[in-house]
């Protein structure tokens, strides 16, 4: 037997969190994966700061947004024909949005903005992949000994120039790891060495505590790889339209960043007992957010679960969607029928 469980930190961990019953289904059966359908804009972002930042190390030119158009049309073309599609905006509509949130739309919409300037010309490394191993005790994990984590951090940099935040995660929790949003202004100074995280979300997501455990967790990762613990981390929430909202500092110590390891390594136990569940028999596992998971049938769908719903392969026999749209019988009609005849 397999003695060794692999976790992608995003494919896996944030996927089950999201909803186990779609990712059992997606990882165990091979229905297809939420982020085939969603996943455009977020490719086509990190690719866009991918590209930038190398353009930039290559030939220390900062690419205007015309030449970053070019680009991404390309790319679309690419994500295209490998079977990624856009579920909810057009393609016009995808690139105007993270063009415009990297360059400046006003005075001079050439220029990049300030934050994203500064991380292009600081990036250390794009796209920095992270694995370990972590041995585990037998019978919390089903048999299994080691947990293989995986993850990628987008974005490696050490600040060329001074940079000021003006958002802060304040941890009121250090062992449950919760906290809030601060408005709080951050000197970080030329040479600090941090983590970022891009997010193709608004920064009021609902999954912004999963995010900030994420980043702890690369974190402790990046430290465990290199020696080195960040300065600080900070997510980007690509789609926010107030540019001070957009970025957030997560601020680590390496007591913190351990503890975000003790609870991904949790996670991975929940998941595990999930794949057990669904092994003995797959109707078990219950649809909807393990963030909602104290709340009734048809109460665990939260905002953002809601368009995964609309698109998910498993939703036609989903007790947790069809109580959802009790409400709504026409909703239901059209969502979960599979015979269904459309005559309009
Ligand atoms: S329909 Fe929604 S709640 Fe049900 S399995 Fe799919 S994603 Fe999960």
């Amino acid at each position: 037997m397999n003695e060794v469980i692999e976790v992608s930190y995003t494919g896996d961990l944030l996927a089950h969190r999201r909803c186990p019953r779609a990712w059992a289904y997606e990882k165990h059966v091979g229905f297809v994966p939420y982020e085939q359908v969603q996943a455009m804009e977020g490719r086509l972002l990190h690719h866009a700061m991918e590209w930038l930042a190398r353009r930039y190390a290559e030939d220390g030119v900062l690419a205007n947004r015309s030449e970053l158009a070019d680009q991404l049309e390309h790319y679309y073309r690419v994500l295209r024909a490998r079977g990624i599609v856009t579920a909810f905006s057009t393609r016009e509509e995808v690139l105007k949005r993270i063009l415009d949130n990297l360059y400046k739309t006003k005075s001079d919409s050439s220029k990049m903005q300030r934050p994203v300037e500064t991380v292009i010309r600081g990036a250390k490394h794009t796209e920095y992949q992270l694995k370990s191993v972590r041995e585990v005790i037998p019978e919390s994990f089903a048999g299994k000994k080691k947990i293989l984590l995986t993850g990628i951090i987008d974005l490696v940099l050490q600040l060329p120039d001074s940079l000021t935040y003006q958002r802060l995660w304040s941890w009121d929790d250090r062992e449950e790891l919760l906290g809030h949003v601060e408005s709080q202004e951050i000197q970080a100074k030329s040479g600090d060495e941090e983590i970022w995280d891009f997010k193709a979300t608004k920064a009021a997501s609902e999954s912004q505590i999963d995010y900030v455990r994420q980043v702890a967790t690369y974190a402790a990762l990046y430290r465990e790889r290199t020696g080195i613990l960040p300065e600080r981390c900070v997510l980007f929430f690509v789609n926010e339209r107030d540019p001070e909202d957009r970025l957030l500092v997560v601020p680590v110590d390496d007591e913190l960043v351990e503890k975000a390891l003790e609870w991904t390594v949790g996670q991975v136990e929940q998941l595990r007992a999930t794949t057990i569940q669904f092994a003995k028999g797959p109707v078990a596992v219950a649809g909807g957010s393990l963030l909602e998971r104290d709340k009734p049938v048809g109460e665990r769908i939260t905002e953002e679960l809601k368009k995964q719903c609309t698109a998910c392969g498993k939703r036609f026999d989903c007790d947790e969607y069809k109580a959802f749209l009790k409400g709504s019988p026409g909703r239901l009609d059209r969502e979960t029928n599979p015979l269904r005849v459309d005559r309009s």
